[in-house]
């Protein structure tokens, strides 16, 4: 597998990313999950299995997010997770259009980067145009996996 070179994470920033690579969150499997979605980077390596149940309100009750790879795929994975507890799908969406925005240089307002809680660390990887596919990978499978969820008739829907 070709090997990229890394980020160099150093200071507040690289903390966060190596805390989340060190300490993965929520990668425990899922068994009876509604969604299942993978995505793949041949390019580096990189992959992620996103599974995740959704209660009878249509909120995420739990996820499970298994990833490989270098340290920004499994820091973006275990960030994204993290703050997908609870929330619907609807808003899931508009926290990834966000993060998407943030990643290609927007600047976003003080209340936008409160709402992606870890993630805005990410911004460090804007300075290596390679990397930033390894961060958005996670992002993929959830968006696929808010496409399969709206598409099946198995999983509940919101209640209107
Ligand atoms: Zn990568």
């Amino acid at each position: 597998m070709p090997q990229l070179p890394d980020v160099p994470l150093g200071g507040l920033y690289g903390d966060a990313i190596m805390d989340h690579y060190r300490n993965p969150r929520r990668r425990s499997p899922l068994p009876d999950a509604d969604v299942e979605s993978h995505e793949l980077n041949p390019f580096c390596g990189d992959e992620i299995t996103l599974r995740i149940k959704l209660d009878s309100e249509g909120r995420v009750e739990s996820v499970s997010s298994v990833s490989q790879g270098c340290s920004i795929i499994q820091a973006s994975a275990s960030m994204m997770a993290e703050l997908m507890a609870g929330q619907t799908l609807a808003l899931l969406k508009d926290r990834s259009r966000k993060f998407r925005s943030m990643m290609r240089g927007d600047s976003l307002s003080e209340d936008d980067l409160k709402e992606l809680a870890d993630l805005p660390a990410l911004r460090v990887v804007r300075r290596y145009p390679v990397r930033i596919k390894c961060a958005l990978l996670p992002w993929l499978a959830l968006e696929e996996g808010i496409e399969k969820a709206a598409s099946s008739s198995d999983v509940v829907r919101p209640k209107q």
